[in-house]
């Protein structure tokens, strides 16, 4: 999909690892996780050896809570693990960790934090992070997706496989969640799917290999999707070079929502920047119906109680009305009742938040509870 001109003037453009002008381009890892994160973390770290010659990034799903990961990180295995600060540079055999309430993004050989619009509900998100790497480093990128609820990470594994780079998930069989894994390996071309327990020698073995040669297409929708992210260029001609007006309306700002073209599974975007997939937005919209059943059923009680009062001052005052007032009473309590069925009905329906575990100020704890 071409977009116009002016919009590729100003669009920031992947810079690709030219082989012919870097000896041996670094390797990269980022590695992506949700629900069931810190234990497949830990497994992880574990395994990996003193002398890693790769830099590692992590984005766990962990929302605005403060976070201890960093050190839990350090004492699972023999890597130095930190919370990522904004331009510090990228570190062989470091664990940098994107920190609470912030887009951990890759620029060159630096480390950026971003507070830019949430993706999936959520931030940090593992897509921002996979798309700035493949941007940056290219196919000298190793994307992993570990364990984690609906499907944050399949994109950014796309644009990791378009610019060259390798991708790798955990089998979803040993997944404590395998929604996200299983999604990666549907819709993007993955190049190993192992479990945990061979995770680490798996990554030590490819980060030891030779970078090859960069993607010759630029990853166009990614060029856009991440200036909208850092909300540079005009959103409007970054959208429309993408993506096509869909009926939906963006759940964080109200904003219309764009679906971006050709894309499995579908993405949307508002001119914002958030964005979601199909199945983060029906998360986050059945979020946001149930905020407005529990404002019905406030103004419903609220009306039950009114008419209460109601109707008893008025059959004091011999007021002939007042029956009419118990009527309309009886019938908000039906109403509340029905409101109330359907609130519980669709509590215990419905899925766990976006953001999962994490580890807040020194215990684990659900997200959102
Ligand atoms: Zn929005």
């Amino acid at each position: 999909m071409s977009a116009p001109k002016a919009v590729q003037r100003r669009d920031p453009k992947p810079r690709h690892v030219d082989p012919s002008t870097s000896e041996k381009p670094p390797r990269l890892v980022v590695i992506g996780a949700s629900a069931g994160g810190v234990n497949a973390l830990r497994t992880l770290v574990s395994g990996l050896p003193p002398a890693f010659p790769a830099a590692l990034v992590i984005v766990l799903h962990i929302g605005s809570h403060e976070s201890i990961m960093p050190a839990i990180l350090s004492s699972s295995g023999r890597l130095k693990a930190a919370h990522a600060t904004d331009g510090e540079l990228l570190v062989p055999g470091k664990i940098h960790v994107a920190p609470p309430d912030h887009h951990l993004l890759i620029e060159g050989q630096r480390l950026r934090l971003s507070r830019g619009p949430k993706e999936h509900h959520t931030r940090p998100a593992i897509d921002p992070l996979f798309r700035s790497a493949a941007m940056t480093m290219g196919p000298a990128v190793v994307g992993v997706l570990l364990t984690g609820r609906l499907d944050d990470g399949t994109a950014g594994l796309q644009a990791i496989k378009a610019q060259g780079g390798i991708a790798v998930v955990q089998e979803p069989s040993d997944a404590t969640e395998p929604s996200m894994p299983a999604s990666a390996l549907k819709y993007a071309q993955i190049d190993h799917c192992v479990p945990l327990a061979s995770m680490a020698d798996l990554l030590t073995r490819l980060v030891n290999t030779e970078v090859g040669p960069s993607a010759l297409a630029a990853p166009e929708p990614a060029a856009h999707e991440h200036a909208l992210s850092l909300s540079q260029g005009d959103p409007m001609e970054h959208l429309s070079a993408i993506a096509s007006p869909s009926p939906f309306v963006c759940p964080d700002c109200k904003g219309g929502l764009w679906e971006i073209r050709d894309t499995q599974p579908h993405r949307y975007r508002c001119h914002t920047g958030h964005a979601y997939t199909l199945r983060t937005l029906y998360h986050a919209q059945g979020e946001e119906t149930d905020g407005a059943l529990w404002g019905a059923l406030r103004a419903l009680q609220e009306k039950e109680l009114l008419l209460r009062a109601l109707q008893v001052d008025q059959r004091e005052g011999g007021d002939a009305r007042a029956q009419r007032a118990e009527n309309r009473m009886l019938v908000a309590q039906v109403r509340c009742s029905a409101v109330r069925t359907h609130l519980r009905a669709s509590s215990s329906r419905r899925q766990a938040p976006v953001q999962e575990f994490g580890m807040f100020r020194g215990s684990v704890r659900r997200w959102g509870t």
